[in-house]
């Protein structure tokens, strides 16, 4: 998940019209049961600024549509009544623990958000599906169940998901609109997505971010790397190359091959982010040879101060 800017007054037209504007105050009065209008919370105009916003790649997992599935508009608060969830106690793991799904409804939903800028993002259809209608809190307590009314109208100042009253509710959710992802969440060179908090952990539970296909895609993105580093490695023993021409080999590929993703906001941008932030970690430290990993050292040295 990587973090993204988004101007929450930039609204787009399609949430701004008449229509649309009726649509909110019909879903007011009818709660959970208005037929929420996909032409206008989906408009071409959101999907558009969405796109753009995200790069075309899932809010939740990164990927683009080669990998998850069509991406489209999803609510980040749920329109529609939310359902319990919680995280028990995994027997068969030591660490970690199961996501426990339920049907009991905890809130009638934020239908008052249904058309809300704030609570748009672009989702593929696997996490949009694995996040369904929960969105558990730390404190249950504190959910918001009623919307912010003034003059019998919607007040939509306190709609916007990073202003009192939505920015007090005690998420467990990321959302990439309004987190640092980072702080909360790694990636593994198995592709495995792991966590540092609570809300981490939740997000890669409901969202489901460690399924097989993200699992499988992100470990072949780390090994086509490492392979290709450990082959040039190996004609270097092999005294096909020389020094020089292996540091500016090795640097060729984490310029080609890590650095490019960054730079063209690709799909899994933080994890190839943190293979680079952490490059010791994710690559110098895997090979056992000191002279391998003087070398990779200089090449990454190299490329640092080239675009430094
Ligand atoms: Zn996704």
């Amino acid at each position: 998940m990587k973090k993204v800017s988004k101007n929450f007054d930039d609204v787009p037209r399609g949430l701004e019209t008449k229509k649309c504007k009726v649509l909110i105050n019909q879903a007011l009065t009818e709660n959970n049961d208005h037929d929420f209008k996909k032409y206008y919370y989906a408009h071409t105009s959101v999907k558009d600024a969405l796109k753009s916003i995200y790069n075309n790649k899932c809010a939740y997992c990164e990927s683009d549509i080669s990998v998850g599935s069509p991406l489209r508009v999803d609510h980040y608060r749920p329109k529609d009544k939310v359902r319990d969830c919680w995280l028990e106690e995994e027997d068969k793991e030591l660490d970690g623990q199961k996501l426990k799904r339920t049907k009991k409804i905890v809130s009638n939903g934020y239908y008052w958000l249904g058309y809300e800028w704030s609570n748009l993002v672009y989702s593929c259809e696997s996490c949009n599906g694995s996040k369904s209608n929960y969105f558990p809190l730390k404190d249950e307590e504190k959910r918001i169940k009623h919307p912010p009314l003034r003059n019998e109208k919607l007040d939509k100042k306190k709609c916007h998901a990073h202003l009192s009253p939505l920015a007090e509710e005690p998420r467990l959710l990321l959302n990439p609109e309004l987190d640092n992802p980072r702080d909360h969440l790694l990636c593994f060179p198995d592709g495995e997505v792991g966590y540092y908090t609570g809300e981490g952990e939740m997000s890669v539970k409901v969202y489901d971010l460690n399924r097989d296909p993200l699992r499988v895609k992100r470990k072949e993105c780390y090994e086509k790397v490492f392979d290709k580093l450990a082959r040039r490695l190996e004609r270097f023993d092999r005294e096909e190359y020389s020094e020089r021409t292996v540091i500016t080999s090795l640097e060729d590929i984490l310029m080609e091959d890590l650095l490019s993703v960054i730079q063209d906001n690709g799909p899994y941008y933080s994890f190839f982010e943190s293979m680079i932030l952490d490059f010791d970690l994710y690559f110098v430290e895997r090979f056992s040879d000191p002279e391998h990993k003087r070398l990779l050292k200089l090449a990454y040295d190299s490329l640092i101060n080239s675009i430094a």
